[in-house]
């Protein structure tokens, strides 16, 4: 037996660690490890614990949920504790599950239904009469935060439940919020484009939106709820866990993903005995990778509630369910090389290179690395043996370094503080994870700068791929934007792989998008924080370049859509002398500078402040935003002095109470149409 003071030792450090990754999840969002290193930490430390019982303390991980809530949200007492799951590892496992039960009821049969275990951040929903009047986060398992506003903005969470369970007095449903890969792969673009830093994984991403200060930020991420539990009802009719969830996606929950009608049978079925659903694990596992989400096990649960109640729980999980865990999709293998390349906005990204290794049927030669901090945190060197992870179709990531194959004499990757292209100093400004190159002329940037540019949804330039931008660039053909459009055919066809033909077409390509419109050309530019659909709005708005190169940052920062950080960031953007210079020379080369059906003409409702509430019939609620944005007015949400009309449709909420109050002027739908010149 061990000297039981170094198993204190190691069951301390466990626990210490333990309790690290509970605040780095539960609290901030931001996990170091992945949950299959933190399943190792907590059995490892279980396992310790089943040894020496007389070491086991109350506070240890073990005997409670994990996390606190952050402070800023109010508070939310669970009526009912959300609790943890118990794990199992293997068929074995499962049965054994269903040995214990049997032993808790004897005599008695049991069914169950298998659940996909969905990987995004729990909650729950109250409704009261139907209605949804709370929704909060799990938090501790016992408290969690009121994130209502945030909830409601996630499309299928139903405000209101219609069908079987309308009626309800109260309802708490269960459920994961998540994200769908393909959604999380258009929000990664979408942030890459607007030169954010995009999220590591689809957890990440759905976990963040549903805490910020700001419903806006959570409704501009596709996120998704899976339910799967009803913990209080009255009246309580339930018989069936199964039964409980269909009437659950009777009464408004659907899951949204397009074309597939046996969607749910692939993530909810039925069991007549364990056998089967072992079996029914086993085809999730197979299907894991197509499934559209983060899976990372299937949840077996008693279907009768009758027997779910006796059954029980204890304080860390209920006895009536069980999840069975995926074994992870890992592999070791080793570094070669860790390269950094320079992306549009000059941050500078590490990917590791690696001997290619098999993973669940995939072979992996690179895994992201993310940034500085990352490579410090793990201390990866060139060299290395490395314990990584494949999630889905994300690129996978490095769990750990193998330390004990570490070769002798090896040395901290230094992290370049200059760019390994131009050689450029790098800067890192302060509370910022990336560093970016300081040259604005950097080739790398250039010829990323291009093809963003070029690309489909900008200024859309056929055949302007990679190869021809690397030339172009390092022949110094192109040293900005306005420089392709003076390229000729022959030119062209000069170029390495090019022959005469696609010259042309690249030629005509590169003259046709001169008529793009100022839309796509201002997200052409890559201004940072300016996607596709704020280029759009900004478009929308001024209608012309010169009107918006003129526009001060307060004006900007008013516009519904865009608010104070991407104001600064275009503000910033053309005060810069370059920046003026290079429109110019696009402006010189032909290239359009307005927005079609624009009119550039008086913004009758300059300056006016609009509150809108009540649905209206002509025209849905972002038409209604467009129509008065587009004439110079605002939007507001809350009803003020400075409030100049609200504009009143069906059923409206208290707004309109508190115009009749503050006394400013109402209007209904028809006075609306008249002013905005639509009647
Ligand atoms: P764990 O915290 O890993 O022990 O697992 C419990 C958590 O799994 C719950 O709090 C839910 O957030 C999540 N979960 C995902 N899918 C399901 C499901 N089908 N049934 C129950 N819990 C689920
Ligand atoms: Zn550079």
């Amino acid at each position: 037996m061990a000297d039981i003071s170094k198993v204190r030792a190691k069951i301390e450090e466990l626990r210490r660690l333990i309790r690290r990754h509970d605040y780095l999840y539960y609290v901030l969002d931001r996990p170091e490890v992945s949950d299959a290193e933190y399943d190792k930490l907590y059995q490892e430390l279980k396992r310790l614990e089943e040894a020496h019982p007389d070491l086991i303390t109350p506070d240890s991980p073990t005997q409670r949920v994990g996390g606190q809530p952050v402070e800023g949200f109010a508070q939310v007492q669970h009526k009912v504790a959300m609790l943890s799951l118990d794990n199992a590892y293997s068929a074995d496992e499962v049965r054994e599950f269903e040995a214990r039960i049997k032993r808790a009821l004897p005599g008695e049969r049991f069914t169950y239904v298998a659940e996909a275990k969905v990987d995004g951040l729990s909650v729950a929903l109250l409704y009261e009469q139907g209605r949804l009047v709370r929704g909060a986060t799990r938090g501790d398992g016992r408290t969690g935060e009121d994130v209502t506003l945030n909830l409601m903005k996630v499309r299928s969470i139903p405000h209101r439940l219609d069908g079987p369970l309308a009626k309800f007095n109260v309802l708490e449903v269960r459920g994961e919020v998540f994200m769908w890969r393909q959604g999380f792969e258009r929000l990664k673009r979408k942030l890459e484009e607007e030169g954010e830093e995009p999220f590591a994984n689809p957890r990440n991403a759905a976990a963040g939106p549903v805490r910020p200060k700001d419903p806006q930020i959570t409704a501009a991420r596709p996120l998704d709820i899976f339910v799967y539990g009803v913990s209080h009802a009255e009246p309580d009719p339930f018989t069936s866990h199964y039964q409980a969830m269909h009437q659950l996606h009777e009464s408004g929950f659907r899951i949204h993903s397009k074309g597939e009608k046996n969607m749910l049978e692939r993530y909810r079925r039925r069991c007549g005995d364990i056998e089967a659903a072992i079996e029914a694990c086993r085809e999730v596992e197979e299907a894991r990778d197509k499934l559209g989400c983060d899976c990372d096990g299937v949840v077996l649960k008693v279907d009768s509630i009758e027997q779910e109640r006796r059954l029980g729980s204890t304080t860390h999980h209920p006895r009536w369910a069980i999840a069975y865990k995926f074994p992870a999709q890992q592999a070791t293998t080793i570094i070669k090389k860790i390269e950094i390349s320079v992306g549009r906005t000059g941050a500078l990204t590490p990917t590791a290179e690696l001997e290619p290794v098999e993973i669940a049927g995939a072979t992996i030669s690179r895994a992201t690395l993310h940034n500085a901090d990352e490579i410090e945190r793990l201390d990866v060197r060139e060299g290395d043996t490395v314990l990584i992870e494949r999630a889905g179709d994300v690129i996978p990531h490095i769990l750990q370094v193998v330390t004990e194959k570490r070769r002798p004499r090896t040395k901290p990757f230094s992290f370049p503080n200059r760019c390994p292209v131009c050689g450029a100093e790098a800067f890192r400004p302060e509370g910022e994870v990336v560093s970016r190159c300081t040259n604005s002329a950097c080739p790398a940037r250039l010829k990323q700068s291009l093809l963003h540019f070029g690309s489909r949804r900008a200024m859309d330039i056929e055949h302007l791929g990679d190869a021809v931008v690397e030339q172009l660039v390092d022949r110094s053909l192109v040293k900005e934007f306005a420089d392709l459009y003076g390229l000729d055919v022959k030119t062209l066809a000069d170029l390495e792989r090019l022959a005469e033909k696609s010259a042309t077409n690249l030629s005509r390509a590169i003259q046709g998008s001169k008529r793009q419109g100022l839309g796509r050309l201002l997200f052409a530019l890559g201004i940072r924080y300016v996607g596709e659909h704020v280029a759009a709005i900004l478009a929308q708005h001024y209608g012309s370049m010169d009107r918006l190169e003129k526009a001060p940052e307060e004006e900007l920062a008013e516009i519904y859509g865009i608010g104070p950080r991407i104001a600064q960031s275009v503000a910033l953007y053309f005060r810069q002398p370059e920046n003026r210079r290079q429109i110019e020379q696009l402006r010189k080369a032909g290239v359009k500078m307005r927005e079609e059906g624009v009119t550039a003409g008086p913004r009758p409702l300059a300056g006016k402040i609009f509150v809108l509430t009540g649905g209206l019939e002509g025209f849905s609620r972002d038409e209604a935003k467009e129509l008065i944005v587009r004439q110079g007015g605002r939007v507001t949400s809350s009803v003020s002095k400075k409030t100049d009309y609200v504009v009143v449709g069906k059923d409206p909420g208290s707004k309109d109470d508190d115009a009749k109050r503050l006394g400013v002027p109402t209007l209904d739908e028809a006075a609306f149409k008249k002013l905005i010149g639509k009647a």
